[in-house]
């Protein structure tokens, strides 16, 4: 399973005036095969930040991933997702037809959320706790489970909303907490993923230079 991980680092270098992404920098340019020996501070490789994250690594976050397969290779914009809530040791709760779910494993190539504001160490101390008991409350007996309306959605957000409430801070709906914490993160996800897989098959993908200001015209007495 080489791609449950958070897959192959991705870099971004640039020659021939344009932005080159690749896994690895090549010997030579794949567009004008020149060597790509000394080079240029400017044409210095950066990499690229993966969206994904192996959430059994993060404590107290909200979790996000395919309801079947993975990111990189099955999800394709529309798919379902499914979401979770980790404890500290990295316990991935989730909601689902059979009840609540205590994964330690699956999670591997999520979208992974921060729940606490750094510092709230009490709260930390309470979270696998609180954790718990939330998640045994009959709310979340798998008969409960409707599709549409008690779903893995309903079960981490309102555990979140206890949260924020805990911290005197206003609850959230469902609308406003996946428009301002999830679409932001699924799209920059998406832009990945094509980005990915197009390296993955043609083994490097090209864009022009923005035209910014900080690129002098052609011609322009530049130091
Ligand atoms: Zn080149």
């Amino acid at each position: 399973m080489q791609y449950t991980q958070a897959g192959k680092p991705l870099i971004k270098f640039s020659h021939c005036k344009k932005y080159i992404y690749s896994f690895s920098v090549p010997q030579s340019c794949p567009l004008c095969q020149q060597v790509m020996g000394s080079r240029k501070l400017e044409e210095a490789p950066v990499s690229i930040s993966n969206p994904f994250t192996n959430g059994h690594q993060e404590k107290c976050s909200f979790l996000l991933r395919p309801t079947q397969g993975t990111f990189l290779r099955e999800y394709d914009g529309r798919s379902d997702l499914h979401v979770g809530i980790t404890n500290t040791n990295g316990v991935v709760y989730n909601y689902t037809t059979h009840g609540v779910q205590r994964d330690e494993a699956g999670w591997e190539q999520s979208v992974s959320i921060p729940l606490l504001q750094p510092g709230m160490f009490g709260l930390m101390d309470q979270w696998d706790k609180y954790l718990d008991d939330f998640s045994t409350t009959g709310a979340w007996l798998p008969q409960r489970y409707e599709e549409d309306r008690h779903n893995c959605y309903t079960y981490t957000l309102t555990f979140i909303n206890c949260i924020l409430t805990t911290e005197g801070k206003e609850p959230l709906g469902k609308d406003e907490f996946i428009e301002k914490y999830v679409v932001p993160r699924t799209r920059k996800a998406s832009k990945y993923i094509t980005l990915y897989r197009v390296i993955e098959e043609r083994g490097f993908y090209v864009t022009d230079h923005p035209d910014d200001e900080t690129n002098p015209p052609e011609g322009s007495a530049a130091c």
